[in-house]
């Protein structure tokens, strides 16, 4: 059997906003790159973004700087994030946005011109640089039209257009090779003709997104099966904080067949309040301690924000987004939820119908095609839904370096940036802050190399007998009943609030679905067959719930996106420590262990007062503060 075989310098894994980026400047910095994605070109999970890039451009408040976005990622993760990490996403954001622009993206505008911004959960002042409510679409647009800019250029110096650049659409990876320790290439089939493909490359960008596809209720597309994650641990890499998943406080939850997708923030930034079903603005009433200072208490100061910031605290409804799914989570618990088992988010009474229709295009299409609700007129009805994992592949904060050499990571797959959990808006600008920097970490990785590594034979052939062995079987298991089995598990089980018991239970039931996974038959050959597609991902999607209970399981505390009901407080002890999951390379067994996050440095230490710091920190850590401020 012939596999189509190609070399590259740079192959990037993902054509979402940390893969286009990470390419653009491979290519900038003169690499041969591919882009492969399993998606078509333009169909990354990127595009579905909504609300907007957080960047303290200080456009719409002059007091926004990188500091204070530093600060609100920093309290948003509980300090658990990588902090040299969320300080260049705070630092370089803005640049990334004018980059942007420059490159012809047309963002909403100021009254006096500037790039707008707005609120959005858990930032200070509005900082979200936005295009109405379809944010995402306009970044891939302009990164897409980048790439065929650097192809124009391309085709003028070489005569092809694709001398430098490539995209290879349609294409998923499912393994990555290696020379000794380090990256050789990586192999992957076309989706339609069920074809092999294999590059050799001396370096890869992992730019797969996230695991959404694990749950059933979930903000996710069909791509989002922890790909990644997983070619990274079974390559021999590390995933930290896999424990913590984002449960989006609203998803849409009626009718049934649209479950989970999304009602952006951008509703609750712009003025929509929550409501149980006695029409109480409850969110008042969960306010947490450490957010006690920074958030109104009355409902009058709350509105008076979004005219007064200067003189008044934001409302709780803005509150960060584990929070905010607590709260929803213990209303419709209590019994005092909506008809169809959410709670109402309204705008109706908010705001004028024209500005609704103006500010969010997308929602009031959404629920007026979905759902039949004119939001208008009518509140939402919505509820918990999975929707990000801030966990992910350890990387270098500066290159993006996994621990493989030639491994390299960004945007959603990777982990650290947004600790426990991660801010709205943070994303879009995470793509590209740390994708730009992961192509140019592998742009001088591949510099630095004294020869080019090369792919052992037996590694394709193991690729590829791996690949085929779902369609060489007969009256195995359904791919789709492990999948829905284990989307089931991780959602009852390992869901927004979790339990020692529950968790085991839950590994106990990934264990028996990756041995039946193994037994998965996909009848039908390899030309687009849907079902093969699903039982090679399910292998991804398995390893990285096995890791995301694994660590759930361990970490008695409750910190930003996960939740432990038999240990509901956050605790100092728990503080510093990381949970990091490797596996072997058949993805047989995973294990955890812990690692100490290091301190942080002095002069970002000192952005912070101590009152606020001796909330989270351990005293050892306000002991180095003490000495900074001497
Ligand atoms: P993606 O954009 O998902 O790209 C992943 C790419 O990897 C795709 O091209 C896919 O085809 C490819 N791929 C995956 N596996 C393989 C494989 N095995 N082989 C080849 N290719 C593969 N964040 C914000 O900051 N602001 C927002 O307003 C916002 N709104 C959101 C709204 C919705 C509805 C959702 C779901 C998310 C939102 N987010 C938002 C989060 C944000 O959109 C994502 O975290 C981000 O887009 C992820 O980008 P990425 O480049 O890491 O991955």
């Amino acid at each position: 059997m012939e596999i189509e075989r190609h070399e590259y310098d740079v192959v990037v894994i993902g054509a979402g906003g940390a893969g286009l980026r990470a390419a653009i400047e491979a290519r900038q910095q003169g690499k041969r790159t591919a882009i492969v994605c399993k998606s078509l070109f333009g169909k990354a999970h990127t595009v579905m973004a909504e609300g907007g890039a957080a960047a303290a451009m200080g456009n719409v408040n002059p007091d926004d700087n990188w500091m204070v976005h530093f600060r609100d990622t920093m309290r948003g993760g509980k300090f658990l994030n990588n902090w040299r990490m969320a300080e260049l996403h705070a630092k370089e954001a803005p640049d990334r946005v004018w980059e942007l622009e420059a490159w012809g993206a047309l963002f909403d505008r100021t009254k006096d011109g500037k790039i707008s911004q707005r609120n959005f959960g858990g930032h200070e002042y509005p900082r979200l640089a936005h295009v109405g409510d379809r944010t995402g679409l306009e970044l891939i647009r302009t990164l897409q039209q980048r790439v065929v800019a650097l192809q124009q250029e391309d085709e003028k110096l070489h005569g092809d257009p694709e001398a430098y650049i490539k995209v290879f659409a349609e294409c998923t990876v499912t393994r990555l090779l290696k020379d000794g320790d380090a990256i050789a290439g990586a192999f992957g089939y076309w989706r339609e003709t069920g074809k092999f493909i294999l590059f050799d490359a001396p370096a890869v960008v992992l730019a797969t997104g996230g695991i959404g596809k694990s749950y059933v209720v979930t903000s996710n597309s069909w791509e989002y099966t922890g790909d990644g994650h997983a070619l990274a641990l079974l390559a021999g890499a590390k995933l930290i904080n896999m424990e913590f998943i984002q449960f989006h406080p609203t998803g849409m939850v009626w009718p049934p067949s649209v479950r989970g997708i999304l009602v952006t923030e951008s509703v609750r930034g712009d003025g929509g309040v929550l409501r149980n079903s006695e029409g109480r603005r409850f969110m008042f009433d969960y306010v947490p301690d450490v957010f006690k200072d920074k958030y109104a208490t009355t409902e009058e100061e709350g509105d008076r924000w979004y005219t007064d910031q200067a003189n008044n605290r934001r409302p709780p409804e803005l509150l960060p987004r584990d929070e905010v799914a607590r709260a929803i989570n213990s209303e419709v618990k209590a019994g005092r939820g909506s008809p169809q088992g959410g709670v109402f988010l309204d705008v109706s009474s908010r705001l004028p119908a024209a500005e609704i229709i103006k500010r969010l295009p997308s929602m009031h299409h959404q629920f007026k095609e979905l759902a039949d609700v004119d939001i208008t007129k009518e509140p939402m009805q919505v509820g918990p839904t999975c929707h990000y994992i801030m966990g992910g592949v350890e990387v270098d904060a500066d290159t993006g370096a996994a621990s493989v050499p030639g491994l390299f990571a960004a945007g959603e797959v990777s982990g650290g940036m947004h600790g426990s959990n991660r801010l709205g808006g943070n994303s879009l600008s995470d793509l590209l802050v740390f994708g730009r920097r992961a192509g140019e970490g592998a742009a001088s990785y591949v510099n630095g190399l004294a020869k080019r590594p090369v792919v052992a034979e037996t590694a394709v052939e193991d690729a590829r007998a791996e690949a085929l062995a779902p369609l060489e079987r007969s009256g195995g298991e359904n791919p789709y009943e492990v999948h829905h089995e284990l989307q089931r598990t991780m959602n009852e089980l390992v869901g927004i609030i979790r339990k020692a018991e529950e968790v085991s239970e839950a590994l106990e039931a990934v264990e028996k679905l990756k041995e039946r996974a193994t037994h998965t038959a996909s009848p039908g050959g390899r030309i687009y067959n849907p079902g093969w597609h699903l039982a090679l991902d399910l292998r991804n999607m398995l390893l990285v719930s096995e890791c995301v209970a694994r660590a759930a399981l361990l970490r008695e505390e409750s910190r930003g996106g996960h939740t432990r009901d038999d240990y509901p407080k956050m605790s100092p002890e728990w503080r510093r420590r990381l949970l990091v999951c490797s596996a072997t390379p058949d993805g047989a067994a995973v294990s955890v262990e812990e690692r100490i996050q290091p301190s942080m440095r002095g002069d970002l230490l000192a952005l912070f007062d101590r009152t606020e710091l001796s909330k989270y920190l351990t005293e050892d850590e306000l002991a180095e503060y003490d000495a900074v401020k001497e």
